[in-house]
């Protein structure tokens, strides 16, 4: 589901008077394309040639705008001559698919409108005026949000004139739907353990793939310095370490936006990782499930979802304290994947229990 909705605004421009002829003019332009399109798109067919829009718009911009130089006159923007076109075709279209009546020629001073973009880039709007290509600034009779459109046509009612335009604006993510609090606890086996009970598995294609990445790095070894057969070796870990680099970071983000999208609060661990690299192999497993990356990506993305962001103290025990009574299990080892309270006799997959003690967290701060 994309994040994003689409929106159409229409408003009313306050133009002066001079800004009033040079819209008619554009209008008018516009008119003049149209009407020498469909005139052509009815000789060319009674002809029985075969053409489409895009012929007739090169046709015209080549040979015809030379001969009408008031089209190519300066404020004008030429942008009304190729969506005049495009008017054109999408007219013809609802014709054949009996959406619509035949194309008719326009009548000036009846439906006056056109539309320009500004040749792919974003166009600026907010507060009360927006920038048109060629035409420059013109005054909005209401404030709008601040945004950016690709393409706006404005048209005639009476002796006003209006504008209107998509543009897309962020759907506003509701919070009452989403799980208050959530705690994630990270781990090795365990990628995440969510103190709802979801928990994310480190993927075990990874695994394969790296040992593969070991394989090729042995292998390349082997091979004798500068030659092609290195060159290959070379070519083929390095695909492979692509590859894996890319599969962690879309798991992670996969991971990320899940936990960001559907939790207000997220309460994690401060992790030492620094005093954990020191541990040996540990430290290999560690950089492996990418924590740092999945701290960086949850970090930007509780602020674009809008959710709070908690780190337990890095001394907070939230491995050892039974969620239940809260006692402190002292003996507690790394070896231990049940936590078993000796206070109470509570058990619970040790993960799980840590991640429900940093959810607690949330209520007590
Ligand atoms: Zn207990």
């Amino acid at each position: 589901m994309s994040e994003y909705m689409l929106l159409g605004i229409k408003t009313k421009l306050n133009l002066t008077s001079d800004k009033k002829v040079l819209m008619s003019k554009h209008a008018g332009i516009k008119r003049f394309t149209y009407n020498w399109g469909l005139a052509t798109w009815q000789e060319l067919y009674q002809a029985g040639c075969k053409f489409n829009y895009r012929t007739l718009r090169t046709f015209f911009n080549k040979h015809v705008k030379a001969e009408y130089s008031w089209i190519k006159e300066k404020g004008v923007c030429q942008k009304i001559t190729e969506f005049a076109f495009e008017d054109l075709n999408n007219a013809f279209t609802r014709f054949f698919k009996n959406l619509g009546d035949y194309p008719k020629f326009k009548k000036k001073g009846k439906n006056d409108s056109f539309t320009v973009n500004c040749g792919g880039k974003p166009m600026p709007f907010g507060g009360k005026s927006i920038k048109l290509p060629t035409i420059g600034w013109v005054k909005l009779h209401e404030g709008l949000p601040h945004g950016t459109t690709s393409k706006v046509t404005i048209s005639r009612i009476a002796d006003d004139w209006y504008i209107s335009f998509t543009y897309n604006q962020k759907k506003p993510q509701n919070l009452e739907d989403r799980t208050p609090v959530v705690g994630v606890d990270l781990g090795i086996k365990t990628l995440a353990t969510l103190s709802t009970g979801t928990i994310f598995q480190n993927a075990t294609y990874l695994r394969k793939y790296l040992k593969e990445l070991a394989r090729l790095q042995r292998r390349l070894q082997r091979k004798e310095k500068g030659s092609s057969n290195r060159l290959k070796a070379k070519k083929k870990l390095q695909k492979m370490f692509a590859r894996i680099a890319f599969l962690r970071k879309d798991l992670l983000h996969k991971i990320t936006t899940y936990i960001c999208k559907n939790h207000a609060t997220i309460v994690l661990e401060d992790l030492n990782v620094s005093g954990m690299m020191s541990n040996g192999n540990l430290a290999l497993s560690i950089s492996d499930c990418g924590l740092y990356e999945f701290r960086r990506q949850i970090e930007y993305k509780s602020e674009k979802f809008g959710c709070k962001l908690i780190f337990a103290d890095r001394w907070y025990p939230s491995s050892k304290l039974c969620s239940t009574c809260g006692h402190k299990h002292e003996k507690l080892a790394l070896k231990d994947r049940v936590f078993v309270c000796p206070n109470c006799g509570f058990e619970m997959d040790r993960d799980l229990n840590a991640a429900i003690n940093l959810a607690k967290l949330a209520y007590s701060i």
